[in-house]
């Protein structure tokens, strides 16, 4: 199911981004994680690597999730858009559509108990088309028993210092989350 999946998206020409990828950028992580990131699309170190949250961004998010205890190995993390954007500009409603089936899919799969959200473009896309990210940031919706929430994207994150306060706040009510989920699933298993 997994290969399929992949190997159909690497193959993929669905929309124009297909005809200046170098790679396309599935995902990376654990296949059954419990906490599945999401952000836009890749930018020009995940095009030339083929993995998503690679460059300067992709540093700081790794460095973010640190402080609650997740890594690549116990997480799962994609984007909207496979291809990037070039000049790394927001992906279009088009290619977000014709992109959003492998996330999807991505998502059944592996069936996380909690899906963050990176940055606005995101949010509009999972949680709520209206989503202000400065406004909404860090509030939990449950969804089909999947609970989801945003966070800035780790690029807004690295220009502007005085966002990072609140997103440390975030970080931790993610991890209080984590923690909730877990508890409820030892309670089923017993
Ligand atoms: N920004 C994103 O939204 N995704 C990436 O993979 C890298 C940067």
């Amino acid at each position: 199911m997994w290969e399929h999946l992949q190997s159909e998206c690497n193959n993929c020409t669905r929309c124009g981004l297909c005809k200046t990828r170098n790679n396309v950028v599935f995902g990376v992580g654990v296949r059954d994680a419990d906490i599945m990131f999401i952000g836009e699309g890749p930018g020009e170190q995940e095009d030339l690597q083929g993995e998503p949250f690679v460059g300067a961004a992709g540093k700081f998010l790794d460095d973010m999730l640190s402080i609650i205890g997740v890594n690549r190995k116990n997480c799962y993390i994609a984007n909207i858009v496979k291809c990037r954007p070039p000049g790394n500009r927001d992906p279009l409603d088009e290619e977000q559509e014709a992109c959003i089936g492998y996330l999807r899919k991505q998502v059944e799969l592996i069936k996380p108990q909690i899906i963050v959200c990176l940055g606005r473009v995101a949010a509009r896309r999972i949680i709520y088309p209206d989503y202000r990210i400065t406004r909404d940031h860090g509030t939990w919706i449950c969804r089909n028993g999947t609970w989801m929430t945003a966070i800035y994207h780790p690029s807004a994150l690295l220009r502007d210092v005085s966002k990072r306060p609140e997103t440390f706040a975030d970080l931790l009510s993610i991890e209080e989350k984590l923690r909730e989920v877990h508890a409820n699933m030892q309670e089923r298993s017993v």
